[in-house]
């Protein structure tokens, strides 16, 4: 059997120590150049599991022996470094990731220690019960045939750091708005315990808001404006009511002091009122509004939940499943519209284009009346 060293942790400790002292300490794990192209996409974990070679460990073996805190026990039964092979293994904060390798926090190894091995940490396998709330009976709930199991898992696993970096793909970017968004549908979807597969529209989410939060609860409830399962209430609150069809229905809102929450809170807001609210930033002020802004909605998805939000059980009343329409033509376009849309008029069918003087859209302003005089001339 052979192991390979990737890589050697630099660090300010030359000796052993107790490894409770190792919490605030930081190190550097550089890579070996030929090693270095395995760290990509590392950097999407918050915390990164190392294996290292504790090659200080020259004492004998002993199978049982007195641990640290004075109890005989076998050495499996211990976290001893000396074992008959002197791995180590820690669960550490990644700080950064550099071009030669990658910064932790908390790596109980010393100066010059050879690593063997990085493997992201995935709440889903490696946090117990005694860590946190999973459910692991949750699990065998996650349908497997839909595309959104990946969704599910995480949800169950209470993984919001996965979901946010994974819904920025939707959304373009990185906002404290996404953030607050996971935390209102993974909340959601947690208490409801049932889950849209995004087809069958057993599950209805309502938002009172056309901003950042609607995408990232589009994204983690499968209630969409596309699957018409996403219903717009134009009212401007962060709030999002999921109902089921059988009329289960669960408002979650967001509490008044969210912001004094906020990790880095002066330094976000004094950018956001230049950068978003006056739109009068200098180019280094809007990059650094998107890197405090990013790093904002990482760090949020730490946050307890129930310092965040208020869940209440409401009564809904839903509209009737969306009806599924053959087309038409209009008789003066020509184009092809749904049938739910058809204006009859002189016995002639119109689109709502045609028929009417104008008609409702929704813009950053929220649903507006929209005259076809603006159309023609725009
Ligand atoms: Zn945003
Ligand atoms: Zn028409």
């Amino acid at each position: 059997m052979q192991l390979t060293k990737i890589g050697i942790v630099k660090n300010s400790i030359n000796a052993s120590m107790d490894p409770l002292k190792f919490q605030n300490i930081e190190s550097v794990i550089e890579i070996n150049e030929e090693f270095r192209d395995g760290l990509y996409r590392l950097d999407e974990s918050r915390y990164v599991t190392i294996v290292f070679l504790m090659h200080k460990s020259t004492e004998p073996i002993r199978l049982k022996h007195f641990n640290r805190h004075g109890e005989y026990k076998g050495v499996f039964a211990t976290r001893t470094p000396h074992r008959p092979n002197s791995l180590g293994i820690s669960t550490v904060q990644l700080l950064e990731t550099t071009e030669k390798g990658i910064q932790v926090m908390g790596l109980d190894a010393i100066n010059g220690t050879p690593v063997i091995d990085i493997k992201p940490y995935f709440p889903l396998y490696d946090l117990k019960e005694e860590n946190g709330p999973l459910d692991t009976s949750m699990l065998t709930f996650v349908p497997l045939d839909t595309p959104r199991s990946w969704i599910i898992e995480k949800i169950l696993a209470d993984d919001k750091t996965s979901l946010f970096h994974a819904a920025g793909q939707l959304h373009g970017h990185y906002c404290p708005g996404l953030a607050l968004g996971i935390h209102l549908g993974t909340r959601g979807m947690q208490e409801l315990r049932k889950f849209s597969n995004g087809i069958m529209e057993n599950l209805i989410a309502i938002v009172e808001m056309n901003n950042c939060a609607s995408d990232a609860i589009q994204f983690v409830t499968g209630c969409t404006f596309g699957n018409n399962s996403l219903i717009f209430e134009d009212i401007g609150k962060t709030a999002v009511t999921l109902v089921e069809r059988s009329g289960k229905a669960l408002r979650i809102t967001v509490k008044d002091n969210w912001r004094d929450l906020l990790p880095n809170r002066d330094e976000y807001t004094q950018l956001f009122d230049k950068v978003v609210r006056d739109r009068n930033a200098t180019e280094e002020e809007i990059n650094a509004y998107r890197k405090t802004s990013r790093q904002v909605g990482f760090d949020m998805m730490n946050l307890n939940s129930n310092l965040l939000l208020n869940v209440e059980v409401i009564s809904y009343d839903l509209p009737a499943r969306a009806p599924i329409h053959s087309d038409f033509y209009c008789d003066k376009c020509r184009e092809k519209a749904m049938s739910s849309r058809k204006i009859i008029k002189n016995d002639q069918e119109y689109c709502m284009k045609c028929a009417y003087e104008g008609y409702y859209r929704l813009t950053g302003h929220g649903i507006e009346f929209y005259h076809k005089e603006n159309l023609k001339s725009g």
